[in-house]
């Protein structure tokens, strides 16, 4: 019979993905992962995915652009550095768009590093897509519908009315692997196989900033060595649970469901 077309994770799926450090572990050997993000205008974005890498289990985070300020305000165990992505020094995954304006260069030199990457927000707008497309190292892009409808150049309605198609699409087209967000999340590999789908989350997550805090995350992941496939579910997985966990039924900010994701962590172990 053909392989189910979706499939779900579950607790003891995503337990045995997330990464323990060994007892001899050291920094690096958890991963370091690069935030290049943030902008004069969107300082918090950068917080926000700072703040999501710190908990998504990575050794390190290294930040890189406008808002190393504000980030080293809050957090002062992120590394900061003046140089651009290319020469920040060692990095095992880069997270790159979430409020970054218009800042097409740094997407660029982001998207020529030899390492797994995840485009989100204005990253998605400004990467080229044959660029991501040539990149040899995986690619995770994180759109919502409207981004994704921008990206295939038909309106959001269309995505919205037909999500699996359009997630599949995005993957074969950019070469990618595409986690497509909303109510439910779905995230497919561009060689084809069951699309996942993640259902943990709540309403209460649709508020401003919430996709940078997944957006860092996921990256922590993928510097830990998670694919991109089980990089994304997982980070949207453990991204649904600190919601309800920092909603439970009254509004929550972006930064309360990033200070749960650690609660999240510990429910499914
Ligand atoms: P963004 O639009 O980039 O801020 O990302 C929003 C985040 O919140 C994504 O992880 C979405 O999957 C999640 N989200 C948005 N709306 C809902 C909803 N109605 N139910 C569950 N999760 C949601
Ligand atoms: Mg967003």
């Amino acid at each position: 019979p053909p392989a189910a077309e979706l499939e779900a994770l579950q607790h003891a799926d995503v337990a045995r993905l997330l990464p323990v450090p060994a007892a001899e572990s050291d920094k690096y050997r958890r991963g370091v992962v690069g935030i290049a993000a943030g902008s004069s205008r969107y300082p918090g974005a950068a917080v926000l995915a700072v703040f999501g890498a710190l908990r998504g289990g990575a050794g390190a985070v290294r930040y890189v652009g406008p808002a190393s300020g504000a980030v080293i305000a809050r957090f002062p165990e992120t590394l900061v550095s003046d140089e651009g992505p290319g020469k920040a020094g060692r990095v095992q995954a880069w997270v790159v768009g979430p409020g970054a304006g218009d800042d097409a260069a740094t997407v660029a030199e982001v998207l020529d590093i030899d390492v797994p990457v995840l485009l989100d927000a204005d990253g998605l707008r400004l990467a080229e897509r044959d660029v991501v497309r040539a990149r040899t190292a995986p690619t995770l892009m994180t759109p919502h519908a409207g981004e994704a409808a921008a990206l295939l150049g038909v309106r959001r309605e269309e995505v919205e009315g037909a999500r699996l198609a359009a997630v599949r699409e995005l993957a074969a087209v950019y070469r990618a692997t595409v986690l497509l967000k909303g109510s439910t999340t779905l995230v497919a590999d561009f060689g084809g196989g069951a699309v996942r789908v993640n259902a943990t989350g709540t309403g209460w997550l649709a508020t401003a900033g919430s996709g940078d805090v997944l957006s860092g995350l996921a990256g922590s992941l993928l510097a830990s060595g998670l694919s991109a496939l089980d990089a994304g579910s997982t980070a949207a997985y453990l991204h649904g649970l600190a919601g309800r966990f920092a909603a439970q039924g009254a509004p929550a900010g972006a930064h309360d469901v990033a200070s749960r994701i650690p609660e999240a962590w510990r429910d499914v172990r």
